[in-house]
């Protein structure tokens, strides 16, 4: 999935005028992979045609960065680099000082930690930069480094593997949830979801496999996305709490919570990265999270109603519709 050039006509800024020279350059800059200094675009550029002036190169780069296709970036050496900001989300970096290298991560529990203390000082955070300074493995090791490959593959691999991991053990949920509920319609309904992640997990694997056909060497490259407790730890606490013993409602209960949360972690993703393929997964798979998450509210609010009309047939309806009240 080599990512489509983008409209350049499109982020054109208002009054800026189409320009040969320019498009030359802002493609030649799209073409690399990576963190480059204005004078390592110079170069590239007067390779190929040297009669484009250094001042133009560098005015076209701002442009660049006003228009979204280019983010500047700082890395302590006294001079900016540029990468590609177009389709490609806010991240950290690792920057080696022996090779100069620098490569690319996000962590969830990272940002969860900079909003937290954000929060807490009553900061509007309007950008936060993240540099781990040091020696990379291949200048430790004297082994070629394994190379990135384009970011957006990476993105959209560890996308992928994430929702796996959360559909397996979506998976493992309801079929616990679905051998220990007594009550026949709710193990139904417990059954219907554990196809339904079924489903979805050959779905996302058959994604996944495709994914690999446009880079042999992917599986390998290393981790971008680091969402360590993210959305699967959610289902695989309360598949824990399913095996301390709960009654129907109570795992209906745990249901709607990790549905609920896996959702919001999703959704919440989805929508703070740059459109991209691992974007669009994200978000398709909150849609999916919330379809579960209504079915379950029905499911409970149905149950309850069940369970207070065979208790208390007069007082049965106002009870209902005050448990209703919680979920809104
Ligand atoms: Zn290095
Ligand atoms: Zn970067």
């Amino acid at each position: 999935m080599t990512s489509a050039p983008p409209d350049l006509d499109r982020l054109r800024p208002a009054g800026g005028k189409r320009s040969g020279k320019r498009d030359f350059i802002v493609n030649t800059f799209l073409r690399q992979e990576g963190h480059l200094s204005a004078d390592d675009l110079v170069d590239l550029i007067r390779r190929e045609d040297h009669r484009i002036s250094r001042a133009t190169v560098y005015r076209t780069l701002q442009w660049m960065v006003d228009a979204g296709i280019a983010r500047k970036v700082d890395f302590g050496e006294g001079r900016f680099r540029f990468e590609h900001s177009y389709r490609h989300p806010r991240h950290f970096h690792l920057i080696c000082k022996s090779c100069n290298q620098s490569s690319e991560f996000l962590s969830s529990d990272i940002e969860a930690l900079i909003e937290e203390i954000a929060t807490a000082r009553n900061f509007a955070a309007r950008q936060s930069v993240l540099q781990i300074h040091g020696t990379c493995e291949a200048c430790q090791t004297g082994r070629a480094p394994v190379a990135e490959g384009g970011t957006e593959l990476l993105f959209a691999r560890d996308a992928l593997r994430i929702a796996i991991a959360t559909e397996r053990s979506g998976l493992e949920f309801y079929s616990r949830a679905a051998r220990i509920t007594r009550d026949a319609r709710g193990r139904k309904i417990f059954e219907k979801l554990a196809d339904e992640e079924k489903e979805h997990l050959g779905t996302l694997e058959a994604r996944y496999r495709e994914l690999l056909q446009q880079d042999p060497q992917l599986e390998s490259r290393p981790t971008f996305l680091f969402f360590k407790g993210a959305a699967n730890g959610l289902f695989a606490a309360g598949a824990e709490r399913l095996a301390n013993g709960v009654d129907d409602r109570q795992a209906l209960m745990i249901g709607i919570k990790c549905e609920r949360g896996s959702h919001r972690f999703f959704k919440r993703y989805g929508e703070k990265f740059e459109d991209s393929e691992g974007k669009k997964i994200f978000l398709e798979f909150a849609d999916e999270e919330r379809a579960h998450l209504e079915l379950l509210i029905r499911e409970y609010r149905s149950l309850v109603e069940r369970q207070s009309r065979r208790r208390a047939p007069k007082s049965g309806k106002r009870k209902t519709r005050r448990q209703a009240a919680t979920f809104s």
